[in-house]
């Protein structure tokens, strides 16, 4: 048996040594993405669901990696966060979904609402509003196409986020607040948030699949008195967007419609969603 222990613990010894390389590569890795031009912006569709119109998109980050591949964000952004890197990362993802957004425009495929995803991290720069500010300014984007997505753990610190919050509505912007429902809201402190509207997670609409829409019943309901608008995320099933319709949430976003696309292959979408 202890013959066994031993073999045990240097397995797990030998494991955890890999984690721990991987994410060493990761953070080195991370620190010259930017320059060596490896991150890439992917967008996804939120739709109208009633009509199949499009309302915007949301840019979500990819890093394509030289020898590992495409990373995921769930993987890397913990990473850019505890560096700091998310503070270059956060600036080239504004810019560079801003940018793309103007080109659809300018092109003739269409005015594209974009939403960037923000880290709690972002908010606590005491640079964020002034930088925010100078895209908007650098890009002439119009502001209230721009959407930021935030989320919860802003509460944390609830009066300075609130204060941020304000001074970034007051840029013209739209502020959205992710995965609903999963984090550290009071209903009270949400209200007097400076919000535009509530995504309601996605493990909440994937309860609807197991006949079980109580919390997102409840949520539109909150959402409704409370005068935010509303988008369901991570819709998969037509079943899922029945029950949403049904139930005056009109706006979703998820595989069923779309998964997160290069912008070229977002723009074939566009181009194919309204020649319907
Ligand atoms: P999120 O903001 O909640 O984004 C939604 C995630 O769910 C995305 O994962 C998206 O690809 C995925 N998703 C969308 N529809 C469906 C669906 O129908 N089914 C399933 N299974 N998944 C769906 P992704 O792209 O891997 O991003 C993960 C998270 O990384 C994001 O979650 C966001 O928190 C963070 N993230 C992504 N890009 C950025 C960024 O530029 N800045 C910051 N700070 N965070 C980012
Ligand atoms: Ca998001
Ligand atoms: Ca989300
Ligand atoms: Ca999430």
């Amino acid at each position: 048996a202890k013959e066994r222990g031993k073999n045990n613990y240097h397995f797990y010894d030998s494991a955890l040594d890999q984690i721990t390389s991987r994410k060493m590569e990761l953070e080195n890795g991370l620190r010259r993405a930017l320059e060596l031009d490896e991150l890439r912006i992917f967008y996804q569709p939120k739709v109208q669901m009633d009509t199949g119109d499009i309302l915007g998109v949301e840019a979500l980050l990819r890093w394509e990696h030289p020898i590992l591949g495409l990373i995921s964000p769930a993987e890397f952004i913990p990473i850019a966060e505890e560096t700091g890197l998310i503070i270059p990362i956060g600036k080239w993802v504004l810019r560079n979904a801003i940018e793309q957004s103007i080109y659809w425009e300018n092109t003739g495929i269409g005015t594209i609402p974009v939403a960037v995803n923000i880290s709690v991290r972002q908010i606590k720069d005491e640079d964020f509003v002034v930088d925010v500010k100078e895209i908007l300014e650098a890009t002439s984007f119009v502001p209230s196409c721009l959407e930021l997505e935030i989320t919860e753990s802003i509460m944390q610190d609830f009066n300075r986020s609130t204060h941020v919050l304000k001074q970034l509505k007051q840029l013209g912007l739209n502020i959205s607040m992710d995965d609903f429902g999963t984090g550290y809201s009071s209903l009270n402190n949400l209200r007097h948030l400076p919000i535009n509207s509530i995504k309601i997670d996605k493990s909440f609409v994937d309860d609807i699949i197991n006949f079980n829409g109580s919390i997102v019943r409840a949520i539109i309901d909150m959402a409704e008195n409370m005068d935010f608008n509303i988008i369901a995320e991570g819709v998969e099933t037509k079943e899922q967007v029945k029950f949403l319709l049904d139930n005056s949430c009109f706006t979703g976003q998820g595989y069923y419609f779309s998964k997160p696309l290069p912008a070229g292959d977002l723009e074939k979408y566009i181009i194919q969603c309204s020649s319907i």
